[in-house]
């Protein structure tokens, strides 16, 4: 690769900013578009109240990713088990006791980022020149000319490429960039039938005072087909001296405002584990259906359908334009191994 070829990356999430850190190792710098405010995409940590950090997004990652392990640990970053001793919940039905279970110490565990995934965003922006991440700056069209490949923001600013590596969703791509000459047909096809992982997802997080629940024995773990919440997990941080819960809601409280789905998440959790629920310090969700994840209503049937599809594996414009993301990972797609794994081949492909 010629060393001042430009190389721009669409899409600062994970597997965009794997691919800018990469390319930076072997002494080739990338310009990173982000079309949002911030870097992560579906990586998210907010701070509560006491500062604490809650996952709205990613949040486990185990023995079974090494790609992103070693990322991690290149980055010198640390990981910690999430937290699982003590007395599980499983709701069944609402008119019915919870079942109580526990969970083997010997089983694989799931771990987490100390101080938030999101710091594994940051520490890969870190290694980034300043210069070469754009926030808001959409990308709407890419037009292949003479000299390479012509972008166009949906602020209409022209930028010019040797390479264009696309690390966002492949349905957005689809919805949201503008192709001349237009791309081969069969890839148009399999582009809007690219299940996105989590596209619609509702995660909740809550921030407590105390680990109530631990103190009566309970893991803060809960399985439930009876509530609002479907999944939930005890989201101590590393340090042990910041509490809360963080997990899924039924997908159909979409449709309530957020005040509401608080007082629903609430009152099932203080019928579970005592009063000392209904007093959180803060409360937040998110519904990941927003411009930046989701080309609007799916009609994708399957989990993590077309994830990884060859058509995704090739150069387009003569050699010029490539695909990556986690969804265009040959395994593990839809996770974060898949990100960093689908920005690994794309390093060694362009
Ligand atoms: C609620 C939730 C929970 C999850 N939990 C886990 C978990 O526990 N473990 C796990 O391994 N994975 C989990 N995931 C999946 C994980 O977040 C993703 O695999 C990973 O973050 C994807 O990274 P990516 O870079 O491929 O894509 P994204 O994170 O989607 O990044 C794409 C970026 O492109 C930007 N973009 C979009 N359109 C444009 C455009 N036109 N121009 C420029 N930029 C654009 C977006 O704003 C975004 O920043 C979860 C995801 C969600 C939403």
């Amino acid at each position: 690769m010629k060393s001042e070829e430009r190389i721009i990356i669409i899409g600062g999430g994970l597997s965009g900013l794997t691919l800018a850190y990469l390319l930076s190792k072997r002494n080739s710098s990338a310009i990173v578009l982000e079309a949002s405010s911030r870097l992560g995409g579906r990586i998210q940590t907010i701070k509560g109240a006491l500062e604490t950090p809650l996952e709205l997004g990613a949040t486990w990652f185990s023995d079974m990713h090494p790609n992103l392990l070693s990322l991690i640990d290149e980055l010198g970053l640390q990981k910690y088990p999430q937290f699982s001793k003590g007395i599980s919940l499983f709701q069944t039905k609402s008119f019915e006791q919870p079942q109580k279970f526990f969970i083997p110490e010997a089983e694989n565990p799931s771990y987490r980022l100390a101080g938030g995934t999101q710091l594994l965003i940051d520490a890969l922006a870190q290694n980034l020149p300043d210069k070469n991440i754009c926030l808001n700056t959409k990308v709407a069209a890419i037009q292949e000319t003479a000299n390479g490949l012509l972008l166009e923001t949906s602020g209409k600013e022209k930028l010019q490429a040797d390479k264009v590596i696309i690390c966002i969703p492949p349905q957005l791509t689809a919805t949201q960039i503008r192709f001349s000459p237009e791309l081969p047909e069969a890839l148009y096809a399999v582009l809007p039938a690219v299940q996105t992982w989590m596209a619609g997802a509702l995660k909740f997080v809550l921030e407590y005072e105390s680990a109530f629940w631990r103190n009566e024995g309970y893991s803060g773990m809960l399985y439930s087909h009876a509530g609002i919440i479907t999944e939930m997990y005890d989201h101590t941080n590393f340090e042990e001296n910041k509490f809360g819960f963080t997990g899924f809601l039924n997908s159909g409280a979409a449709t309530y405002p957020q005040e509401v789905r608080r007082e629903f998440v609430l009152r099932q959790l203080a019928e579970l584990l005592g009063e000392q629920a209904l007093t959180p310090v803060a409360y937040f969700d998110k519904i990941w259906t927003d411009e930046f994840i989701s080309a609007g209503a799916q009609v994708i049937q399957r989990p993590h359908q077309n994830n990884g599809h060859p058509l995704l594996q090739q150069g387009y414009m003569n050699g010029k334009l490539f695909f990556t993301g986690t969804e265009t990972a040959a395994e593990f797609a839809g996770y974060m191994e898949g990100a960093v794994i689908a920005a690994k081949s794309a390093a060694q492909r362009i």
